[in-house]
């Protein structure tokens, strides 16, 4: 063990040092109260042997704030006294002392207090790893429950979470949001035919490709089996739907062969839809509107991105201001943006 002995009286000082290395243990030592406690912070001992009665401060004070530091439980504290009084040995324990020997000090009586301080400090190493070791487990487990475990997107429950907050935040912040689905074309046949661990694969290169493609501050969420959705703060709907473009291209651009698909390779449609300042809707309402666009995607050929509703220039909040009616979709105009039918 790492043991520092503070004692003013160099005599004393020597023996106790002299026993603690013929003991067995790495001594450190101090010549009064303020000594030992920087010899405390710079070493960090098992245990700290402490003569009571000492310039600077008294191991009475010394016992105090070892226990006052965050790892000072941890230490094993010994008082030395010539004080055999009992009500002075409860005072010594109550500050902070482990144990306490009387002076003269005796190599029996010394060894025999190392031999607890021996015991105390290994379980307080135990205790020590355990509680590191419990630390990991928790901080693993809390990323599991939020993560989808095969493409490691944040999964539904996160996204409920972030969902509920973006209302808030375009309430009383008057921010706007980009929501879009993005859900993998013919994937059902794309199992059929590859398999579904090939599946799996897929489902990873292009979650994975999505996030390359999401830019800061944008978030994708595993939506569902092979949907996906990203939110897209502080866009206009044209500019969201720019982005989404970019995402739905580089997955064509992947090249991942898909023979049930036209183009040949795996190509992913999506829906966006805007939710503004002013507005009433609730963000349910808002991804229901980006499903609705999503199906419009599929309907118009697939490898694409809809929206429903006017897109205005990309310097537009894409909605007028004020309170904007809640659409009802059959009289929406319907802008569709293109990116290549299969
Ligand atoms: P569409 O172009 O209209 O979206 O057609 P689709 O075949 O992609 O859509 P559908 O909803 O008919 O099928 C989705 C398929 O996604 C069915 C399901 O087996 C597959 N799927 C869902 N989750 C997973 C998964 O975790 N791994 C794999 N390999 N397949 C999955
Ligand atoms: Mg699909
Ligand atoms: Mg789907």
């Amino acid at each position: 063990m790492k043991i520092l002995v503070a004692d003013d009286d160099p005599t004393s000082r020597l023996i106790a040092r002299k026993t603690v290395e013929s003991l067995g243990h790495d001594c450190d030592t101090a010549i009064d109260g303020n000594d030992a406690w920087g010899a405390y912070r710079r070493g960090q001992p098992d245990v700290v042997i402490t003569d009571w009665m000492m310039p600077g401060q008294t191991g009475l004070q010394l016992c105090e704030k070892i226990r006052a530091e965050p790892d000072g439980g941890h230490v094993y504290l010994i008082l030395v006294t010539s004080h055999d009084g009992h009500a002075q040995i409860v005072a010594g324990m109550s500050a902070g002392a482990d144990d306490y020997l009387l002076k003269p000090l005796s190599r029996q009586a010394l060894e025999a207090r190392l031999i607890a301080a021996a015991r105390i400090s290994s379980l307080h190493r135990q205790l020590a790893c355990q509680r590191t070791q419990m630390e990991g487990l928790n901080e693993e487990l809390s990323k599991l429950a939020r993560r989808d475990p095969l493409t490691g997107l944040w999964n539904r429950r996160v996204l409920q979470e972030d969902l509920a907050l973006l209302d808030d935040r375009v309430v009383r912040y008057g921010q706007r949001f980009c929501l879009a689905v993005l859900d993998i074309d013919h994937f059902k046949s794309y199992n059929d035919s590859y398999g579904h661990q090939a599946g799996d694969a897929v489902l990873c290169a292009v979650s994975g490709e999505l996030d390359r493609q999401a830019r800061a501050g944008d978030t994708l969420y595993r939506y569902g089996g092979e949907e996906f959705l990203c939110v897209l703060p502080e866009q206009t709907l044209a500019m969201g739907i720019g982005a989404i473009q970019r995402m739905r291209a580089s997955v064509q651009l992947l090249n991942i062969g898909h023979s049930a698909n036209s183009l040949g390779v795996v190509t992913v449609s999506a829906g966006v839809a805007l939710l503004g300042p002013d507005e009433t809707r609730s963000v349910v309402e808002v991804v229901k509107e980006a499903d609705d666009a999503l199906y419009k995607a599929k309907q118009l050929g697939r490898n694409r991105v809809e929206a429903i509703g006017p897109i205005t220039s990309a310097s537009d909040p894409g909605r007028a201001p004020g309170r904007s009616p809640a659409w009802p979709s059959a009289t929406r105009g319907v802008s569709a943006t293109n990116g290549g039918n299969e």
